[in-house]
């Protein structure tokens, strides 16, 4: 039985509130949190062959949950085989809750994607399914393929839903396309979050759509109308309304750096970090696949071969975590973005962004909020 004893640690996200005494110790056992506690006591939990690691004062945090993902180490979820590949790459780097993120496809293909994930949902292996799309805004589309994109309608997403057994959890979609806002309110009554996304809504379409149900903006900043002081948008509706959780790609490319701050500032507590990771992430620039388009990374930046419009990152959650430390986001604040914000947004369960028995093996960081161990087993 492989015990590891982590001693003089800070417990992050234990009640959600993050402590300030060093003084927090845990037991892992077999990669399982078995117990947390504060003081000396943990000097009794240490047996023969227990490995115990003096955290000297850092934090240890929950495992990350990263609910807007395509992919990583060179695989993506719309690969039949790639869910481990993506599943491995991203626990590597501190994520011990993943939701699956496909992009836009024929219908077809997405409902196929989704059964197989749904499987996979159900025997534990991510938390959920993130349909971005196939209900986008043609002018907003980003890296989904315009001949795919379709207006959101009960017709379209109910089949989907179906195929998915439950497992589908978040949908982002364009309000201000026909029957937006009836789709987002089945959405809703049927349990699934919506996220407003890949949008052209103004401030009153998106402030409708959150009255309707939805609850989230998809990558803030990117693929809709920015911030405009006579033409406020989606990004001000979003920060107007405490009922909505803002995910944020804090990757230095998709947003700068001092509006990574200004987000946290400005909408507190309601930051999702996510990663909107494709292949690429944890695996190298090169071609690669997203959905039915071809994608070049260079520098780790990955655009569309055609167009070079931005298509998802290659960003981790550890990266993210530490970009927004580094653009001045107390680590704390940023912990709590990566970790029991986008759980309760999406209202996960098993302990998904808790420090707690039975939760995911959490994760040990720097002051600068850069990864120092993973305790999952990878
Ligand atoms: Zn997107």
């Amino acid at each position: 039985m492989n015990r590891i004893l982590i001693h003089s640690a800070r417990l992050a996200g234990r009640t959600s509130v993050t402590s300030s005494d060093p003084s927090g110790w845990a037991l892992l056992q077999d990669g399982a949190l078995v117990e947390l506690g504060t003081g000396e006591r943990w000097t009794r939990r240490v047996s023969p062959g227990t490995e115990v690691v003096d955290a000297g004062g850092d934090l240890l945090a929950p495992a990350f949950v990263d609910i807007h993902c395509h992919g990583g180490g060179g695989s993506a979820f719309e690969d039949a085989d790639g869910l481990d590949t993506v599943r491995s790459t991203h626990r590597a780097h501190g994520t011990g809750t993943l939701v699956a993120s496909l992009v836009t496809n024929p219908l077809p293909a997405l409902r196929q994607a989704v059964a197989r994930l749904g499987a996979a949902t159900a025997d534990g292996r991510i938390a959920g399914i993130h349909l971005e799309g196939p209900c986008l805004s043609p002018g907003q589309r980003g890296a989904h393929h315009p001949d795919h994109l379709l207006a959101p309608s009960v017709a379209v997403l109910e089949p989907l839903l179906e195929a998915g057994g439950g497992a589908i959890v978040q949908v982002t979609l364009a309000p201000e396309m026909d029957a937006g806002l009836a789709a987002t309110r089945f959405l809703v009554e049927n349990g699934v979050k919506v996220a407003v996304g890949h949008t052209e809504a103004d401030y009153a379409t998106t402030r409708a759509a959150f009255d309707a149900g939805a609850s989230l903006l998809t990558h803030t900043f990117n693929a809709m109308p920015g911030l405009h002081h006579r033409n406020p948008g989606p990004v001000a509706a979003a920060l107007d309304d405490g009922r909505v959780v803002l995910e944020l790609i804090a990757d230095g490319v998709h947003v700068h750096d001092p509006l990574i701050r200004l987000l946290f500032t400005q909408a507190p507590g309601r930051v999702a970090l996510v990663t909107d990771a494709m292949a690429a992430a944890g695996f190298g620039d090169g071609t690669y696949q997203l959905g039915e388009l071809a994608v070049e990374v260079r520098d780790s930046v990955a655009r569309l071969a055609a167009g070079g419009s931005i298509a998802g990152s290659t960003l981790t959650m550890d990266a993210a975590v530490r970009r927004a430390v580094a653009a001045g986001v107390p680590l704390d604040e940023a912990v709590k973005a990566a970790t029991i914000v986008p759980a309760r947004a999406l209202g996960l369960g098993h302990g998904a962004g808790l420090l707690e028995p039975g939760a995911p093996a959490p994760v040990l960081l720097c002051p600068d909020g850069s990864l120092r161990r993973v305790f999952a087993r990878l």
